[in-house]
C-alpha cells in the first residue's frame, strides 16, 4: 500500500451519553504507516473515541472511514469483526477458558495459510510468549497477560492497531521493556498504531505526532523530541 494513502479518515464526529456531548466535531485522519497517540484526561472521551473506531458504538452525527469505505454513521455501521482492526483494550481480554495459543490463533481462524503461521511464529516471538503458549490466562501475570493480548491483535495482520492504556498499572522498568517492544514491532510489521494514554513518556516514545482530547474535541499537540523512557531519567 502507498506509505501515505489515508487509512482512517474521522468526519465531524459527535457521541453524547444521556444528553452529556462527550465528543462534538472530532475530525482527524491517520494514514498508511503512521503512528498516532491520543492524549487526554481521565474521562475525556478517549475510550469512547476507540470504541466508535472499533465499531462497538455508532456516533450520533458524523462519518468514519476505513480505506475509503464508510464503515459508522448515524445510520449504519459495518461491525467489528468486519474492519480487520487489531484491538487491544485496557484490560487484557482474554478467553480464560483457552490457553494461550489458543487465544492468539482464535482471532485468526480463516486465515490459514502456510505465510501467516511464520508470521505468528514471529509474534510469538517477539513478544516474548513462547514458554507460555500452553499456560492459561489465570495464571499469567499482568505484564504477561498484556503481551498476549498484543500478540493477539498482531497475529492477524491488521490494517490498523488500536491500543487503549496498554500498560496501565505496570511497573516502570515493565512498562519501558513494553514500549521498546510495540514501537520496534509495529515498525517492523508496518503496523499504523493508534495508541492510546494519558502518560506523557509513552507518548513522547511511541510517536511525535500526538492529539489531545480535552472537552468534547481533539488539537494537534506537539510532544517535544525526547524518546526517553522513564528509566533514562533514573540516576
Ligand atoms: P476516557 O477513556 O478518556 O477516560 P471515556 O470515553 O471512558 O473516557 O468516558 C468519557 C465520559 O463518557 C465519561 O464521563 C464516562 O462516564 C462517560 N461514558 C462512557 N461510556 C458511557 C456509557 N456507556 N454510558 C454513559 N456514560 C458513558
Ligand atoms: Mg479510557
Amino acid at each position: 500500500m502507498n506509505q501515505s494513502s489515508v487509512l482512517l479518515k474521522i468526519n465531524q464526529l459527535c457521541k453524547s451519553y444521556e444528553n452529556r456531548k462527550i465528543l462534538e466535531n472530532i475530525a482527524f485522519e491517520v494514514k498508511s504507516g503512521e503512528s498516532i497517540v491520543l492524549m487526554g484526561p481521565s474521562g475525556s472521551g478517549k475510550t469512547t473515541l476507540f470504541r466508535l473506531i472499533i465499531g462497538l458504538e455508532m456516533p450520533d452525527d458524523g462519518e468514519i472511514y476505513l480505506e475509503n469505505r464508510l464503515v459508522s454513521s448515524a445510520k449504519e455501521s459495518i461491525p467489528p469483526f468486519q474492519r480487520n482492526l487489531g484491538v487491544v483494550f485496557q484490560n487484557p481480554a482474554l478467553w480464560p477458558h483457552m490457553n494461550v495459543l489458543s487465544n492468539i490463533l482464535f482471532a485468526m481462524q480463516k486465515k490459514d495459510t502456510k505465510h501467516i503461521h511464520e508470521f505468528v511464529d514471529l509474534v510469538i516471538d517477539e513478544m516474548e510468549i513462547r514458554p507460555l503458549l500452553k499456560a492459561y490466562p489465570s495464571r499469567l501475570s499482568g505484564g504477561e497477560a498484556r503481551r498476549v493480548s498484543i500478540a493477539r491483535a498482531l497475529a492477524s495482520r491488521p490494517r490498523l492497531m488500536l491500543m487503549d492504556e496498554p500498560l496501565t498499572n505496570l511497573d516502570t522498568a515493565l512498562k519501558d521493556r513494553m514500549l521498546e517492544m510495540i514501537k520496534r514491532v509495529t515498525r517492523e510489521f508496518e503496523t499504523t498504531l493508534i495508541y492510546i494514554t494519558h502518560d506523557e513518556t509513552e507518548s513522547r516514545y511511541i510517536s511525535d505526532k500526538c492529539y489531545r482530547l480535552q472537552n468534547g474535541t481533539l488539537t494537534r499537540i506537539e510532544v517535544g523530541n525526547r524518546h526517553c523512557l522513564s528509566s533514562d531519567k533514573l540516576p
